[in-house]
């Protein structure tokens, strides 16, 4: 596939909870320490992302809507780059395109901009007052495509959705403490205060947190590190092993396996680790053909990256072992 292939519009926003990842990761990008997401009816009826970033210059909000006329992409090296979860510029064109949309955005502290777009039409822009950072409110999403609202599933699916994209965001950047509320009720919050176990506190709780074992590991083309859960705290389903490359969260049937087979017989049968994994590696290593909103990707030197994790964690479990009453 070409890049251009890769890029290609109208991907973006798939479901409610493709919003909520777009806007946290602009939310990110624009170096927020604080992001607070409300949603109603799974995203369905409202999605509110609160941060406290950069903020946009009043001039730039027109265009910060339109199609890839922020595109940062140069090389597919960039899909992985550390530093930028954007790339393509079209994320707000795309959400603003299917839904209600208000912005209002400050660079500092005192005078903002607000803007109101649906259906892709710019509305009305004003002056406003506003905190420094930026508050996105997405109302009636996917109001003028039926076939799309169709295809969304029931809400426990995607508010399921949601969280877990919220989740992985959030153990991707410890240093960023988020909220993330539905109908109400405070459904995950993380501190935020760079501790990579103290955000697995906030998502899967104290005690589960508490218990898992910091590893990490490397050769010559990857540094891996993370927590894993002991043998006997795990959980009934795989999905609660969560991978990222340099920070950015993936799939990989693979690498999942190789977090599994790092147990070897310890696990009993269908139960699986709860584990988090960061890869450190140069951003050429990742397949070209992978698409930037589908998170499965192909990785040169898979199987090299499969032994170093499974080795990893395998050694680290063994040490433990040697602790009496372990
Ligand atoms: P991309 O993130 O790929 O650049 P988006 O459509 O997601 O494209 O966003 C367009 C531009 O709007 C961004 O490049 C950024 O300059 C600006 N922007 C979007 N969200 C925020 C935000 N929360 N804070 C500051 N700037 C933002
Ligand atoms: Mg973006």
């Amino acid at each position: 596939a070409t890049l251009s292939n890769q890029i290609a519009a109208g991907e973006v926003i798939e479901r409610p909870a493709s919003v909520v990842k777009e806007l946290a990761e602009n939310a990110i990008d624009a170096q927020a320490t604080q992001v607070d997401i409300t949603v109603e009816e799974a995203g369905l009826k409202l999605i509110e992302i609160l941060d406290n970033g950069i903020g946009i210059e009043a001039e730039d909000v027109p265009t910060a809507f339109l199609r890839h006329a922020t595109s940062k992409i140069l090389t597919t090296r960039d899909l992985f780059n550390v530093h930028s979860l954007g790339f393509r510029g079209e994320a707000l064109a795309s959400i603003a395109a299917v839904a209600d949309v208000t912005m209002t955005t400050a660079t500092d502290n005192g005078l903002g901009t607000k803007a109101h777009l649906r259906g892709g039409k710019l509305l009305t822009t004003e002056e406003t007052a506003s905190r420094r950072g930026t508050q996105l409110i997405v109302r009636d999403l996917f109001f003028n495509t039926p076939a799309r609202l169709k295809y969304v599933k029931s809400q426990n699916t995607e508010l399921a959705r949601i969280v877990d994209i919220v989740n992985r965001l959030a153990m991707g950047h410890p240093e960023v403490a988020f909220t993330l509320r539905h109908n109400g009720k405070m459904v995950s919050r993380t501190a935020g205060h760079g501790d990579l176990q103290q955000t697995l506190a906030g998502i899967y709780g104290v005690s589960a947190a508490k218990s898992m074992l910091f590893f990490e590991g490397e050769d010559l083309d990857f540094k891996v590190s993370g927590y894993v859960s002991l043998p006997d705290t795990t959980r009934a389903s795989q999905q609660y092993i969560s991978l990222m490359i340099n920070g950015r969260y993936i799939r990989n049937y693979k690498l999942t396996h190789a977090v599994i087979d790092g147990y070897g017989s310890k696990l009993m049968v269908g139960r699986y680790p709860l584990a988090v994994i960061d890869i450190a590696m140069d951003p050429l290593l990742v397949d070209v053909n992978v698409h930037p909103t589908k998170a499965e990707v192909r990785l040169s030197k898979e199987d090299q990256l499969r032994a170093l994790i499974s080795q990893s964690i395998r050694e680290r479990l063994a040490k433990e072992n040697l602790i009496p009453d372990a």
